[in-house]
C-alpha cells in the first residue's frame, strides 16, 4: 500500500492562536476576551424577520447576486451615509460573510507572481488567500507610539513596485482599533494615482467609530472607490456573527471579474436570512445607535483599567481594546496571553499573531463585545495586576 504524499497549497498554515486560546480558556474557565464575538443576543425582531422568510417559503437558491431588495437596501445604506450611488444589481453582491468577499475579491484580481501589500498587524485571512492565488504578500508594519497605531504612507509608497496588483487597507482596524483619517484616504489615493492598483478595504466595523469620530469608507472617496471592493459584514453590524453574511459593493467592471469567481466558490448566499436582513435594514436605529453601544463597553472596560499597570492604547474603532503590559512581564506576548489566561482567568490575543513574521510589540487585544457582567467579571482580576 502506498499513500500519497500530499503537497500542502497552505504549508505555513496550523492551528491558530485563536483556537488555541480559546481551548485555553475553556480549559482554565477564563473569561474569554479572545475571539472577537458577542456574547450577547441579538434583537429578537431579527429572528423574528428570518422566521417570517422561511415560513413565507423562501427556501430555494435566490438569485447569484444576492436577494434583490437587501442589494437595494445596501445601495441605499451606503449612498445615505457615505454619498455614493452603488447600481444595485451591477455594484453590489451579498457574500458569506466578509470573509468570502475578502477571498473572492483576492482570487478575482491577483495573478500568480503578484503583490499585496498588506499593512500589519493585519487580520489573519487576507494573506492565505493572496496565497492561494499565487500572489505574494508585501508586508508594512504599522508604526505604534503612544498616540497608538498608524499607517506609515511613505513605507506603503516605497513598498509599491511594478507588481504591485492590489492594497489591502481595514479601517476600523482589527487587531489595533485604529481608524484611517481623512488625511489618510488621501495619502492613500496619491500612491494609487495613475496605477492600476485595486484596493480591498476591509470595513466590517464601519459601524463602530468613537467620540463622534466619522467612519472614513473608501465609498467616500471618489479616487479610491473607482479601484475598490468595499467590503463588510452584518455578522459584526447585527451581532450574528454565525450568520455568515456580508456584502461588496465595487465598480461595475471590478464586480463583473468578482461574480465570475463568486458564481462558482458559493453561488448564493442562503435566502431567508437575506430576506430577514433586508426587511431590518428598513429601520436604520440599530446600525445609528451602534457607536453608543459599543462606546459605553470601552469606556466601561478602559475605566475599569485606568488604575492597573496596563498601559491603554488609544481604542477609536472596532470593539477591540490593545494594552501594552510592559510593567506587569516581560514575556512574549504569546506567553503573556496563556500566562494571563492561567493566573487572572482572562484570555487575551497576542498582537504578535496578526504579522507575517515574528513581531514582538508587547501588546495584547482584549475583546469588548461582551454583556456588562462579563466585563466586570474580568475587570476584578485584570484590575489587580
Ligand atoms: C470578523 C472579520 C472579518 C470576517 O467577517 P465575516 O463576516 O465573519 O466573514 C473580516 N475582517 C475583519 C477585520 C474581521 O474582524
Amino acid at each position: 500500500m502506498t499513500t500519497p504524499v500530499l503537497r500542502s497549497r497552505l504549508p505555513h498554515v496550523g492551528t491558530t492562536i485563536f483556537t488555541e486560546m480559546s481551548q485555553l480558556a475553556a480549559e482554565q474557565g477564563a473569561v474569554n476576551l479572545g475571539q472577537g464575538f458577542p456574547d450577547f443576543a441579538c434583537d429578537p425582531k431579527l429572528i423574528g424577520l428570518v422566521d417570517e422568510a422561511m415560513r413565507a417559503g423562501h427556501n430555494q437558491y435566490p438569485v447569484m447576486t444576492g436577494v434583490p431588495a437587501l442589494r437595494a437596501a445596501i445601495a441605499a445604506k451606503i449612498a445615505a451615509l457615505y454619498g455614493r450611488s452603488y447600481d444595485a444589481n451591477s455594484e453590489i453582491t451579498v457574500t458569506s460573510g466578509a470573509s468570502q468577499a475578502i477571498q473572492t475579491a483576492i482570487l478575482s484580481s491577483v495573478h500568480p507572481g503578484d503583490e499585496v501589500i498588506v499593512i500589519e498587524p493585519a487580520y489573519d485571512c487576507y494573506a492565505p488567500a493572496i496565497a492561494l492565488s499565487g500572489g505574494v504578500v508585501a508586508p508594512v508594519a504599522m508604526r505604534v507610539g503612544s498616540e497608538g497605531y498608524s499607517v506609515p504612507w511613505d513605507a506603503v509608497a516605497a513598498a509599491v513596485t511594478p507588481r504591485t496588483r492590489m492594497i489591502v487597507v481595514n479601517s476600523p482596524h482589527n487587531p489595533t482599533g485604529s481608524i484611517l483619517r481623512a488625511a489618510d484616504l488621501d495619502a492613500l489615493a496619491a500612491i494609487v494615482e495613475g496605477t492600476d492598483i485595486l484596493i480591498l478595504s476591509d470595513e466590517v466595523y464601519e459601524h463602530m467609530v468613537f467620540d463622534g469620530q466619522r467612519h472614513e469608507s473608501l465609498s467616500r472617496h471618489p479616487r479610491l472607490a473607482e479601484r475598490a471592493f468595499v467590503i463588510s459584514s452584518f455578522g459584526k453590524t447585527y451581532h450574528v456573527t454565525g450568520w455568515k453574511v456580508g456584502y461588496v459593493a465595487a465598480p461595475a467592471a471590478m464586480m463583473v471579474e468578482f461574480r465570475k469567481v463568486h458564481q462558482y466558490n458559493v453561488f448564493t448566499v442562503n435566502t431567508p436570512m437575506q430576506h430577514g436582513i433586508a426587511a431590518y435594514m428598513a429601520d436604520p436605529a440599530p446600525y445609528l445607535g451602534l457607536p453608543a453601544f459599543y462606546q459605553a463597553k470601552r469606556d466601561l472596560f478602559r475605566a475599569g483599567l485606568a488604575g492597573s499597570r496596563f498601559e491603554l492604547l488609544p481604542a477609536d474603532g472596532t470593539y477591540f481594546q490593545c494594552v501594552r503590559y510592559g510593567a506587569i512581564s516581560d514575556l512574549p506576548e504569546a506567553q503573556f496571553a496563556k500566562w494571563l489566561t492561567r493566573e487572572a482567568k482572562v484570555a487575551a490575543i497576542p498582537v504578535s499573531a496578526f504579522y507575517g513574521q515574528p513581531t514582538e510589540s508587547g501588546v495584547v487585544r482584549f475583546c469588548f463585545a461582551k454583556k456588562d457582567e462579563t466585563l466586570h467579571k474580568a475587570l476584578e482580576t485584570l484590575s489587580q495586576l
